[in-house]
């Protein structure tokens, strides 16, 4: 028998508000958490609550001056800088407090799993991929992300591979360990000639000793579930075979949506389901542990609540049949009758070559980067 997984939540985690009119609204997280126990995913297990990260840990992460600016925005939101105070990074009031919770909240699901008791954790308030050492982005204050696998590696773990399959690339994490070798940054996401931040080409590998270890996937406007899952087969389950990572970190933004109205991806949730498992899987595969956080998602209503209901059972193997129907007055409050859209996630796996846009993209980033892992790009059984 396995060992159970740990939730990370507390409702004071709704406090990262950015306001009603932004779009990363926390009634998201409230909506997901309330329809896990609606459906019974959560009978028995008893969340963690999260401690906020003390301000020494915040700089473990993030510059001293960014730090100051964060507390200080409140009271002097003009002018402010570091990214505050813009439309996507909006200034609000106890910002700094909100967002070291939200550190905080992955810095507890890292101890969790390296107290040993559990092997996968699933912290959904976490996520937030963008934030720079010295500056906020895309919604992102303080990267916990980053965090969570400095927490990891400060206490003995030698080799983490973070997966990212947010819509957007996954840039605060890339480019925090760009040159440290321990750590394989893998992220999915739609091409940045088409979508913020404008990163994420397959020629971005990495420096030094960590050349090869940054790795991106830019997917074509329109990607669908079947190709989406293609490309991450033709790309992750490799990768991770040469690199050998002792921890899956997982960034499991769910903007890759077809009905998300922030990007132009071609996801439905029963492919949310479908990456969830892959990424159960491998995590299988190289020992077990496994660090699931959230990311974005901004259609609140039909799609976060139930993919993250999806990721949270998959963590914890009570995995919903999709064709489940939503229980009580949950289709009302969400607006769909069941657990599914009808995607379709049985997919061809890629067999060579780039016929398509998706499979250019594949072999793109494959003849990039596998070479420096000792992989041969035009394989398939590679
Ligand atoms: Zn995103």
């Amino acid at each position: 028998m396995g060992k159970r997984a740990g939730v990370v939540w507390d409702d004071t985690l709704l406090g990262y508000d950015m306001g009603a009119d932004h779009p990363l609204n926390p009634v998201r997280l409230d909506l997901t958490m309330g329809l896990a126990r609606a459906l019974g995913v959560l009978e028995g297990v008893e969340p963690l609550r999260p401690a906020p990260a003390t301000e020494q840990e915040v700089l473990r992460v993030h510059s001293p001056e960014y730090i100051a600016a964060v507390k200080a925005a409140p009271e002097s939101p003009l002018e402010v800088g570091h990214g505050l105070g813009t439309p996507d990074n909006p200034v609000f009031a106890g910002m700094h407090e909100a967002s070291s919770l939200v550190l905080g909240s992955s810095l507890t699901a890292a101890e969790l799993l390296l107290a040993g008791e559990t092997d996968r954790v699933v912290n959904i308030g976490g996520g937030l991929h963008h934030a720079m050492r010295d500056h906020a982005a895309g919604f992102c204050v303080y990267n916990d992300c980053v965090a969570a696998i400095d927490r990891l590696l400060d206490r003995g773990v030698e080799r983490v591979a973070y997966i990212d399959t947010d819509v957007h690339h996954g840039d605060g994490v890339q480019v925090a360990f760009y040159d440290d070798p321990r750590v394989l940054t893998i992220s999915l996401h739609q091409h940045p000639a088409t979508l913020w931040p404008g990163t994420g080409y397959a020629r971005e590998l990495g420096t030094g000793d960590a050349y090869g270890t940054s790795v991106n996937v830019p997917l074509p406007p329109g990607t669908t579930d079947e190709h989406w899952l293609r490309a991450f087969h033709a790309v992750v389950p490799s990768l991770l075979r040469a690199f050998r990572p002792q921890v899956l970190v997982t960034q499991c933004g769910v903007d890759t949506h077809r009905d998300d109205p922030l990007a132009h991806l071609g996801l439905t949730v029963d492919g949310h389901r479908a990456i969830y498992m892959a990424l159960r899987e491998l995590s299988i595969e190289h020992g077990g542990r496994w660090l699931a956080l959230g990311g974005g998602g901004y259609q609140l209503r039909r799609v976060v609540p139930r993919s993250w209901t999806h990721l949270l059972a998959t963590a914890l193997d009570r995995d919903i049949p999709v064709k489940t129907e939503l229980p009580g007055d949950w289709g009302q409050r969400l607006g769909v009758p069941d657990m599914t859209d009808g995607g379709g996630t049985s997919f061809l796996p890629w067999s060579g070559g780039g016929g398509d846009p998706v499979d250019m993209a594949v072999l793109g980033t494959r003849r990039a980067v596998f070479p420096l892992h000792g992989l041969d790009p035009d394989d398939p059984r590679d």
